[in-house]
């Protein structure tokens, strides 16, 4: 019997054994498929890529004087007002509002004094129009602006230089001094303390590559160094940022000084770059961790993400630009530290975002209160959207991309790009939309805003996109939009190569991409093909398209046979001097339908050619109300150079509530309010029977 009762044990033992085994085999094998799904690519450096194309080209003079002095000038208060609120405050406190008096106050020493400028984050747009500011004069030296800038930077060391710790956030300074962080009774959500900092920090890295000053590094070097010493495990403070954004911002410092040791000796306080990795990991991991004792902080909620342990969270929750800011961090430390926690989060804080909450336009953030995400399929056609948050998941998109190299992020990056991004900025690049709503009856843009968050973030996208036309890996080459451009770059194992893109997109299908290596070389280039235009609107079917033309490929005038794998062609071949492809996309316009899933759109369609998203507006649509289009009318695609600085219309027939049949026209969603400031527009219809 006991023998017996060995036996059996000695084969359960076995049995373990053995299963144990297929565990871990499986395991292993689960861990490597998983590690295969890692791709880092990196995009290329601004230096390299030239812009010149006929859709970007004209905003880029634009932006690189009207809007990028307007956002600075605005932020000194040169502005006349032209909203309720803004018109009220200049009236009760006789001026307007100036944020760099905020830092002058700081340097002459006043605290406490209950006085500041603008909302608590206005330090932190500063730093986000300096971040946007670099960015653009990489491109388009402008002494007059580097002046400028350099001028405000002075005031801004001289707020720092009066505190003793190197801390500096003007607001919390001017209010209640001693509740840095939000301690001792204060909310960060509210402070934006460290939210701020951030935005310093990326400020200081992007002024740098700019110019190579290293004033506002000395200051962000200081705050960061602060920073670490104050908050992390116990005995030191437990205090996450209150808004998303340090976190990626911190990995920049890091960055700076990792790949440029020498620059430490230049810095007035020591560096240690290891802090800031260390502390924007602390930052992620330590969300939904509220401590014991002295190290506690109260329990919190999805409105900045820290409901629970980032690891746990599967859906992306809460406001929608502190959200989207907080994923593009988790991508970005994804990408340095291959951590499959975060891999797998930024996959489902995107896979959930672009799954079930996005708009057609790219916009995210359903519901006002609390600008937050809506849950799963909420998807209202007066959503809130805020140009931010649409930006914010434009730049989480795109930092996804890094990661895996997958067309479908850019796709999503492309759709922001064209219209929630656009739509942003008025054609006069000096008025700019909070919301974004896909219906309204009066919307305008306005000069300056209560908040005006969205206009700095315009300028950080707008500064970043050239570098994203273009990627590289270790041995392929990237083109992942589609703008005119030229650029330089250099794969690992090959030697440099130059890239000339020709285009009309996203007026027309056609672009020529002419590749030119140093010496005749074998790469691979890959071209992304976007989801659209192989009819997949959208990576999960949240919404659905079909395009009736094929995607051809040539090169040097021979058509390809290809095929496409993760949202890219990859062409792999011996590339010689002056090889050229040419690829055509169908630009003809198509009529998207919502997933059933979305209630509020069933029975409806928009109208989209291209990347960009058509709406119809009253000035051109009277009777747009009640109107209903059937989905197999003819859609007619027409250039018109004089309206609207040159876009695409497109025009059908619609029927009316009385059953009468008129022409309509709609324009590009972006362009919209920009003839006549209080038209009503739309952009789903009813879906004729
Ligand atoms: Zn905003």
């Amino acid at each position: 019997m006991l023998n017996k009762i060995n036996a059996k044990d000695e084969i359960k033992k076995y049995q373990q054994v053995i299963l144990n085994l297929i565990c871990f085999i499986l395991l292993m094998s689960f861990g490597k498929l998983m590690a295969q799904t890692i791709q880092p690519i990196r995009p290329l450096d601004l230096k390299q890529v030239v812009i010149n194309d006929p859709f970007w080209t004209p905003k880029y003079k634009l932006w690189n004087t009207i809007t990028v002095n307007d956002v600075f000038d605005k932020l000194e208060g040169k502005y006349i007002p032209d909203r309720k609120d803004l018109i009220e405050e200049q009236k009760k406190l006789g001026k307007t509002r100036n944020a760099f008096a905020n830092f002058d106050r700081v340097a002459k020493g006043e605290k406490d004094i209950k006085i500041h400028d603008g909302p608590p984050w206005y330090d932190g747009l500063v730093y986000e129009s300096i971040r946007g500011a670099a960015d653009l004069l990489v491109k388009h030296p402008d002494a007059q602006l580097q002046n400028k800038i350099d001028g405000y930077i002075n005031r801004i060391a001289k707020a720092q230089a009066i505190d003793p710790d190197g801390y500096i956030n003007t607001y919390t300074t001017l209010t209640y001094s001693n509740r840095r962080w939000g301690t001792n009774g204060g909310d960060d959500k509210w402070q934006h303390d460290i939210y701020n900092a951030g935005m310093l920090a990326e400020a200081a890295v992007h002024y740098y590559y700019a110019t190579h000053s290293t004033q506002l590094l000395n200051v962000a070097v200081k705050m960061s160094n602060y920073m670490f010493q104050q908050m992390g495990p116990a005995p030191k403070n437990n205090v996450i940022p209150g808004h998303g954004g340090p976190e990626e911002a911190l990995l920049k410092l890091y960055y700076l000084f990792k790949n440029n040791p020498n620059l430490k000796k230049d810095i007035a306080a020591p560096v240690n770059e290891q802090e800031y990795y260390s502390l924007a990991k602390y930052w992620i991991e330590n969300r939904g961790h509220y401590g014991e004792g002295v190290n506690s902080r109260k329990s919190d909620s999805s409105y900045n993400q820290d409901h629970q342990p980032v690891f746990e969270q599967k859906s992306i929750e809460g406001h929608a630009v502190r959200a989207t800011l907080l994923a593009t961090g988790v991508a970005a430390m994804a990408i340095e530290n291959n951590d499959q926690r975060y891999i797998q989060t930024a996959k489902n804080y995107w896979n959930n975002m672009i799954g079930k909450r996005m708009f057609i336009t790219g916009g995210e953030g359903a519901i006002a209160n609390g600008e937050r995400f809506g849950k799963d399929y909420y998807i209202p056609e007066s959503a809130y959207l805020e140009t931010c948050a649409s930006i914010g998941a434009a730049f989480f998109s795109e930092q996804m991309n890094e990661l895996q190299a997958d067309g479908k992020y850019m796709d999503e990056f492309e759709r922001v790009l064209y219209n929630n991004l656009l739509s942003g900025i008025s054609l006069s690049g000096n008025h700019y939309h909070y919301e974004n709503p896909l219906i309204t009856q009066n919307h305008p843009r306005w000069a300056w805003h209560d908040c005006p968050c969205c206009p700095p973030m315009i300028l950080k996208m707008i500064g970043a996109l050239p570098s994203y036309i273009y990627a590289t890996d270790d041995t392929a080459l990237y083109v992942n939009l589609f703008i005119g451009s030229k650029a330089t770059t250099q794969l690992k194992n090959g030697n440099a190569i130059q890239i000339q893109q020709v285009t009309n997109y996203p007026w027309k299908g056609k672009s020529s991409i002419t590749i030119n290596p140093a010496t005749a070389k074998n790469f691979t280039v890959k071209i992304r093909i976007p989801g659209w235009a192989n009819s997949k609107e959208n990576p999960f079917d949240l919404y659905h398209s079909k395009v009736n033309q094929q995607v051809t490929i040539k090169v040097n005038h021979q058509l390809l046979a290809y095929s496409i794998e993760n949202g890219y062609v990859a062409i792999n071949r011996k590339w010689n001097k002056q090889d050229i492809i040419e690829i055509n996309l169908p630009v003809e316009p198509r009529v998207v339908t919502a997933s059933d899933s979305i209630q509020t759109l069933n029975g409806k369609i928009a109208i989209v050619a291209g990347p960009i998203v058509y709406g119809i507006e009253a000035l051109d649509n009277p009777e747009l109300d009640s109107y209903s289009i059937n989905a197999s009318t003819t859609l007619q695609l027409n250039y018109k150079p004089n309206l609207l600085n040159g876009i695409n219309t497109i025009t059908g027939v619609a029927k009316t509530a009385n059953n009468k049949m008129v022409n309509f026209t709609a324009i590009p969603f972006f362009s919209i309010g920009n003839r006549n400031i209080s038209s009503p527009y739309k952009v789903w219809m009813l879906n004729q029977k």
